[in-house]
């Protein structure tokens, strides 16, 4: 990586406010520095779990799918785009965007899919910028669980790549629990990224494959690196 890129989405949030801060990048004037983690994986592989473990540690979570309903809520401005664009057939009747309608319009339409995502993305990567940019007065370790991540290009902004890998027979055994019909979760697992692809864009990796308590000590490890790097970083900007 060149130069730490999750300072992009910080120089994104500043280049809207009138005074861009002294240091720049994420890092404070108060000389406090954030470090960005990208937390992704497929279906059901654990993002969840893991971010709510590192939260239990001290990170502070970003929710990209909650970010990606709040833009949508109605009467935003992408709420309205999805309106004019996709028509009433997506809106429940209290206007409500219905997801899974407008899922099925753009599953196998790349071009529907892109307008969507032009639409979505934007907004999206703004309140992203928005909560990145919210005053830190301390050294803090931020992690955007996107499960799009990679698809959207922004694991390239972020400092650091964490992926939570599952084995396929796993994701579908744990979705099932969820209530996921297995055919169902295989079609989704198929729709994604291969495990290939994203392991190698990965910076760290946490297979949980095993039990909660193997993941605990996971992310015990992952924790302690990312303090690691943060203090790096720190170090740079200081
Ligand atoms: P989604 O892609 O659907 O948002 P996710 O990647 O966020 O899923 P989780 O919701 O964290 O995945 O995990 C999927 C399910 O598996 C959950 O019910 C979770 O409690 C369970 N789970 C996660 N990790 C483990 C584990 N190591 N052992 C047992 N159950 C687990």
């Amino acid at each position: 990586m060149s130069g730490p890129p999750g300072r992009e989405l910080g120089r994104e949030a500043r280049s809207a406010t009138p005074a861009p801060a002294q240091g720049g990048g994420l890092t404070r004037e108060q000389g406090a520095a954030v470090l960005l983690v990208g937390l992704t994986g497929g279906i059901g592989s654990g993002k969840s779990t893991v971010s709510g473990m590192l939260a239990e540690r001290g990170a502070e979570v970003i929710d990209a799918d909650h970010i990606a309903r709040e833009v949508v809520m109605p009467c935003t401005p992408a709420w309205c785009k999805i309106r004019d664009h996709f028509g009433p057939g997506v809106l429940y009747p209290d206007g409500s965007i219905d997801r899974q309608a407008l899922a099925d319009i753009v599953f196998g339409d790349p071009g529907k899919l892109a307008l969507l995502n032009e639409i979505t993305h934007p907004a999206i990567f703004e309140r992203i910028a928005e909560r990145l940019e919210a005053a830190h007065d301390r050294d803090a370790i931020v992690v955007l669980d996107a499960a799009l991540l990679i698809e959207t290009g922004l694991a390239q902004r972020v400092d650091v790549l964490l992926v939570a890998h599952s084995p396929k027979e796993v994701q579908v055994e744990r979705l099932a629990a969820k209530g996921m019909a297995s055919s169902q979760a295989k079609a989704r697992i198929a729709a994604q990224l291969t495990p290939e692809e994203r392991l190698a864009r990965a910076d760290l990796v946490i297979d949980n494959t095993g039990s909660l308590e193997d993941l605990g000590r996971q992310v015990d490890d992952v924790w302690r690196e990312l303090e690691r790097r943060l203090a790096e970083q720190r170090g740079r900007a200081g």
